[in-house]
């Protein structure tokens, strides 16, 4: 009983010292990369007036719906826990006057955020972002340079294989058609609709595409796609975009449902995705959202960012070094019994490959035969050097390769040579 009160509360986690090194290792990158990349940090407070998010996030949103930590101040204000990074960045960016400075001001920052969500893997209800913002500039190699800087810091944190999922969600104009014709697409099922899609039916039908309970429907998979109605000046900016990509040597998949969740992106958005952490899931995402600093009360300036989760990324990595398996070897030594015999000549064996520059190991735990090969397996050793009772009478070791299961016995002396030649194969 007087334990629970103590115990931390729901959706939170402690970072032991056993694990702070990775957290450190993933900060550092971020300091390094991105100002590498000419960005400067920014960092602005955990809690904002309500309406920053209101506005900034957008009234639509289920973070802001469902999602935040909102309370009344001793001075009456509604205040929330920042639930997300772009808001604030740009709150600051407009209350000091950054505009008036050289442009486009690139911003990165990386802390806490608050969502009230249902805790699971990876889903915090503290959790930490890290993301970068380019304000004032629409040029499309503003774009390609974020997204570039996105997949090289997935690269640099040792996730290897995310997938870049990229679309346009194009500007009020070529959305004002769009909606026009999703809304007379998704009109017969509107009543089927869940709660949330038929709330923002009029408001945001470009949301329920991306709705965890709809999207999958097949009448909302056939609706019309943004990309068919973009205007020209969109149309532009999207192909120009790709071209950069291209330039720059970074993949893309093209996926006209991709709208994200949130309601003030415009143009470009994207996510890069692994699916090896649960189903399609998120490592870092962003877009442009060329009116939200008007909206926060700043000029008409354009903008573009991305933010990306360092639990899911400290994940990824987990799953991939995983399935990477420990450092690879090329030869275990597998031994049949414990006769002083055997492991004198286990040694001698060990040792002998190791001098010829052969990665090799041995089992020290005194396991079975079979625990020996599942480890020479998941090491992904070439090689099984199986050593018993009958190599040790013939001065011989068995060989095993482990690829084509074939095996046979040679002399001690001519082991290197023939575990070299399987090597080699
Ligand atoms: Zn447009
Ligand atoms: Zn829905």
């Amino acid at each position: 009983m007087a334990m629970a009160d103590f115990a931390r509360p729901r959706g939170t986690y402690d970072i032991k010292p056993s694990e702070t090194p990775a957290w450190q290792a993933v900060e550092d990158l971020a300091r390094t990369l991105f100002s590498h990349y000419h960005f400067e940090e920014m960092r602005t407070p955990i809690f904002e007036h309500t309406e920053v998010f209101e506005r900034g996030v957008g009234d639509t949103s289920d973070i802001v719906q469902k999602e935040m930590y909102t309370f009344v101040t001793r001075g009456e204000k509604s205040v929330t826990l920042r639930p997300e990074g772009t808001a604030g960045v740009v709150r600051a960016f407009v209350e000091n006057k950054l505009y008036g400075g050289p442009l486009p001001a690139k911003l990165w920052y990386l802390g806490p955020m608050f969502r009230y969500e249902a805790p699971q893997a990876g889903r915090n209800r503290q959790f930490h972002q890290y993301g970068v913002e380019v304000i004032g500039s629409s040029d499309p190699r503003v774009d390609a340079e974020v997204i570039e800087l996105g997949a090289r810091f997935l690269l640099e944190a040792g996730v290897a294989d995310a997938r870049l999922e990229l679309n346009s969600v194009g500007c009020p104009v070529c959305r004002a058609a769009h909606r026009a014709a999703l809304i007379a697409h998704l009109a017969p099922i509107r009543g089927s609709l869940c709660a949330d899609c038929q709330g923002r039916f009029e408001k945001n039908p470009l949301r329920i595409l991306d709705c965890k309970k709809d999207r999958d429907r097949p009448e909302v998979k056939s609706s019309p796609r943004i990309t068919e109605y973009l205007c020209a000046d969109c149309q532009t900016q999207y192909s120009a975009v790709k071209h950069n990509l291209d330039v720059l040597g970074v993949s893309y998949v093209e996926d006209s449902t991709l709208v994200r969740g949130l309601d003030y992106y415009t143009q470009t958005t994207f996510e890069f995705v692994d699916d090896r952490i649960g189903a399609k899931s998120t490592l870092l995402a962003g877009g442009r959202y060329n009116g939200l600093v008007e909206q926060l009360g700043g000029p008409d300036m354009p903008g573009i960012g991305f933010a990306g989760g360092v639990e899911r990324l400290l994940l990824a990595r987990a799953v991939q070094e995983e399935e990477e398996g420990a450092a690879k070897i090329d030869a275990y030594i597998v031994t049949f019994g414990s006769d002083l015999t055997i492991f004198d000549a286990s040694l001698r064996v060990l040792s002998l490959l190791r001098k010829a520059g052969v990665t090799a190991d041995l089992d020290y735990a005194g396991r079975g035969v079979k625990a020996q090969m599942k480890t020479a397996d998941r090491l992904g050793a070439r090689v099984a050097v199986l050593l018993g009772d009958e190599e040790v009478a013939n001065g011989a070791v068995t060989l095993r390769d482990l690829m084509t299961k074939e095996q046979n016995q040679v002399s001690e002396d001519a082991c290197v040579e023939a575990v070299l030649a399987l090597l080699s194969r």
